[in-house]
């Protein structure tokens, strides 16, 4: 049993960094776009109008807060939406329909008098009034601050920084986290990964999910409410992301780190795979929903334009370098997948297929990723990708009856066996000097050794992070768990309560901290580390520290 902690506690981490400190004392002040910081000599930026263009909005349009994303060692992704009515029916927010002028600056200081670009998006009816300022001719490793202007209404401030040089070898503090539902539970996890303060935020999917008010309620209670009906037109996609973005938390995650997506799902609807619903009521329309989510998506992410959708397809798995430290290799492991294996049967009682044909990522990203891992020079290759890759195939389920052998989630890897194997023997032949794998999805942490094909021994890691709120408070461990890890002793860990990673790499080492919070069903709840793994450089595998 846990002890009930006072409410106020969540607020009062000692290891809140000073650069968090920082930032949270500026955000929250009422700073000012000083004429005279516009930077003289300064580059500015202006994009063409695209209608006319209005210089005043009715209320305060940064009610969605701010982000940045896609850092290199020269640049980064600004990112805004102005939605003075964030959940207005329509889904743009309470904006006319013409552009509006919105100022940007960054700053080599939270205080602002230190300049060093700015300029002027115009806004779009046609992209939900989002902005995504494309940064480059930036420092290396470098913290940079930045904020919105329109008219008289000024955003929050957002921290963010920039990659390291090609050949440096410093260190990286990152996090990982995946799957925020709203109704499940409140963001603290975001909240304790904001005042945490780390280098890059990883989001390995479900970001908000699809489904209408009250569906699929967790053992705890619902704490607030999904806005309209389940998700599949581009005014309901825009509004959940609106809901989801109006969440202090979250704003705080986003305001102080940038951060590297890969969606999963339920961004479009639960469990479907490439071209196919798994509803068969949305099998008709399957692609239309998916071209106004992934059009929802990118608005209101920090991603670059080359990820902007066209029609039903979305740009998405990508290189993220972390100067000779690391290389991610973020997936997308939806877009280009089979269908699931024995369609129509309950999940995870299934034996799947080995058929050799059955793909995960699709013949092009597989031969992108190959490439990827045999050209990487990197101390450490990472896979920043969403569904759990270990196996966890296992003869007993969750009540700890019997079923068939090798029942698996057919959603994950076990799935597709033989897509497995194919990267598997891919990064054997790519030789690698450390290997791991980020994972969300599955709504509890697990930390795992990942065996080699033939001779079972650990070739990397896989570092699966909870949940945000999925599922609510912390789960009893299922039946099935202590006998998957019987039969699979790669399988370290699990942890049932929500919750996210700290991974703290160097030349040396992967550290990662398991970090939970007991209860999501009340707020501000305190973080705690459970567990912490580490692997050390050319030694792969897990060793709990
Ligand atoms: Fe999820
Ligand atoms: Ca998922």
């Amino acid at each position: 049993m846990t002890e009930r902690v006072r409410a106020d506690e969540g607020h009062h981490d000692n290891s809140v960094s000073r650069r968090a400190f920082m930032h949270r004392g500026l955000s929250a002040g009422a700073l000012l776009f000083a004429p005279a910081a516009l930077g003289r000599g300064m580059p500015h930026e202006v994009s063409k109008p695209l209608r006319s263009v209005a210089t005043r909005v009715p209320t305060d349009p940064f009610t969605l807060g701010v982000a940045s994303g896609e850092p290199t060692a020269d640049g980064i992704v600004l990112w805004t939406r102005l939605a003075p009515e964030p959940l207005a029916d329509d889904g743009l927010g309470g904006m006319a329909h013409h552009s509006v002028a919105v100022d940007w600056q960054l700053a080599e200081d939270p205080g602002f008098r230190r300049p060093v670009r700015t300029g002027t998006e115009h806004t779009d009816p046609a992209t939900a009034h989002s902005v995504h300022v494309e940064v480059d001719g930036l420092a290396p490793a470098r913290e940079y601050w930045y904020r919105f202007r329109v008219g008289h209404y000024q955003s929050p401030v957002g921290r963010t920084r920039t990659a390291p040089a090609a050949t440096s070898l410093a260190p990286l503090f990152f996090a990982s986290s995946s799957c925020a539902h709203w109704e499940h539970g409140y963001f603290t996890v975001y909240r304790h990964i904001a005042n945490a303060a780390p280098d890059v935020i990883f989001c390995l999917g479900d970001y908000y999910y699809e489904g209408g008010p009250h569906y699929d309620p967790p053992l705890s209670a619902i704490v607030r409410t999904h806005v309209g009906r389940r998700c599949r037109s581009l005014s309901d996609y825009r509004r959940r992301h609106a809901q989801y973005k109006t969440d202090p938390d979250l704003q705080a995650a986003h305001a102080v780190a940038p951060w590297l997506v890969v969606p999963d799902d339920h961004e479009v609807e639960n469990n479907w795979a490439g071209d196919h619903a798994y509803r068969p009521k949305d099998a008709h329309r399957f692609l239309t929903m998916r071209t106004a989510a992934y059009q929802a998506y990118w608005e209101h992410m920090p991603l670059r334009r080359a990820s902007q959708p066209v029609g039903s397809h979305m740009q998405l798995f990508r290189t993220a370098k972390w100067g000779a430290l690391a290389t991610f290799h973020l997936l997308d492991t939806r877009q280009f997948r089979d269908a699931q294996a024995c369609a129509g049967g309950e999940m995870p009682l299934c034996s799947p297929s080995r058929k050799e044909t059955r793909t995960m990522l699709g013949a092009a990203q597989e031969a992108w990723l190959a490439d990827g891992l045999t050209r990487s020079r990197a101390r450490w290759d990472v896979l920043a990708q969403q569904v759990m890759f270990c196996s966890t195939a296992r003869d007993f389920n969750g009540q700890g009856a019997m079923v068939p052998p090798d029942t698996v989630n057919v959603d994950c890897w076990d799935g597709y066996p033989a897509a497995r194997d194919r990267l598997l023997s891919n990064v054997r032949a790519a030789n690698l000097r450390n290997f791991a794998v980020l994972t969300g999805d599955v709504h509890n942490h697990w930390a795992a050794d990942i065996p080699g094909l033939i001779d079972g021994l650990p070739m990397g890691a896989e570092l699966v992070t909870s949940s945000v709120t999925s599922r609510g408070d912390g789960e009893p461990e299922p039946r099935w768990v202590p006998a998957a890890q019987r039969r699979h002793p790669n399988l370290h860990y699990w942890d049932g309560r929500r919750g996210w990673i700290a991974g703290h790499l160097t030349a040396e080492r992967l550290r990662a901290d398991y970090h939970v919070v007991q209860r999501v069903s009340t707020p501000f709840w305190p973080d705690s580390v459970a567990a912490s793994f580490e692997m050390a450089d050319g030694l792969p595998g897990l060793r709990r520290i």
